[in-house]
């Protein structure tokens, strides 16, 4: 068996295409800002492409570059700035972020109405009551993808493998409003094969190259690979894609599976902060 391939760049491709259309019908343009501290690069690249689509779609995109050493102080001013500048209806803060800044506290001072990643406690909140105002864009982007096979979730076996509270945590929730069975899996999981080998949908999270092999997938399941790992220049999933493609009916690549639809969600949640400030009236 060889599996299908879910084109996450095509699929995004299409979605990106309704989204610049839907924006043209608004006498505004959906505002986003991003706000980048240090030179990470692999954040630099992120922060690129994200700058890069909303532009092409037309948005009004602006950018803060922040140097490493910047206060928390003087982060968090500009968060403010951002919450009452109202040519900016959604925003990030690329994570991660220095060693010397909280970032749960600056993440908690953006408004949940402008917050465009879906990370705030009030949006995460909304989430665990099944109210999917602004998601986390990975995981929105992972359940689209599942969502393109077809295949029914209802009842089916899923596992998730990381929990991190921008991926795995919000994807298993959502797996979990289809009503799959959800198990989470973490670094602390004793024989993690017993648990993906029982996975309809295998959602795998965890930032370790190629660490889902062949022998842990069940035959047919559906497979997202988040991961996003440089072994040796290249970028490589978290999933060991030429072996597990023989034995999955679905598997995602990478690149071009997860990463291009997290950034299609970032700009639909940035159009849906727009509508949800025409709702609000502040
Ligand atoms: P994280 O480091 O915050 O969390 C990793 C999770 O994986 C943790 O919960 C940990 O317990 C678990 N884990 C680590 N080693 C494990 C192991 N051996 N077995 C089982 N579980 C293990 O990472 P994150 O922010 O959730 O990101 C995960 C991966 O996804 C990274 O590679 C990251 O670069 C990538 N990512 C991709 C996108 C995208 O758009 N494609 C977006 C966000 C993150």
């Amino acid at each position: 068996m060889t599996a299908k391939i879910i084109d996450g760049q095509k699929i995004a491709e299409g979605i990106l295409s309704k989204l610049k259309d839907k924006a043209k019908k608004y006498d505004e343009k959906p505002g986003l800002a991003i706000v980048l501290v240090g030179n990470n690069p692999a954040s630099e690249i992120y922060v690129g492409l994200k700058e890069k689509k909303a532009n092409s779609l037309g948005f009004h995109c602006e950018r803060f570059n922040l140097p490493e050493d910047v206060k928390q102080d003087e982060l968090l001013n500009i968060v403010d700035d951002l919450n009452q500048n109202k040519k900016i209806h959604a925003m990030i803060v690329q994570l991660p972020l220095p060693k010397h800044i909280d970032e749960n506290m600056v993440i908690d001072s953006i408004l949940p109405h402008k917050d465009a990643d879906g990370f705030t406690p009030v949006n995460l909140g909304n989430l665990v009551n099944d109210d999917n105002r602004l998601l986390p864009a990975t995981a929105r982007a992972s359940m689209e993808l599942i969502k393109s096979t077809g295949v029914e979730l209802k009842g089916k076996n899923a596992v998730v493998v990381g929990r991190s509270n921008i991926v795995g945590k919000p994807t298993a929730l959502l797996l979990l409003q289809e009503n799959a069975t959800v198990t989470i899996c973490h670094s602390k999981t004793k024989n993690l094969e017993n648990y993906t080998k029982q996975a309809d949908i295998l959602v795998v999270a965890c930032g370790k190259a190629k660490l889902v092999t062949k022998n842990m997938v069940k035959k047919g399941a559906v497979v997202i690979d988040v991961g996003i790992n440089k072994v040796q220049g290249k970028i490589v999933g978290d999933v060991d894609f030429d072996s597990v493609k023989e034995v999955a009916g679905y598997i995602t690549p990478v690149p071009k599976g997860v990463g291009p639809m997290t950034i299609a969600m970032l700009l639909d949640n940035t159009l849906q902060a727009m509508e949800l400030h025409k709702k609000i009236k502040f």
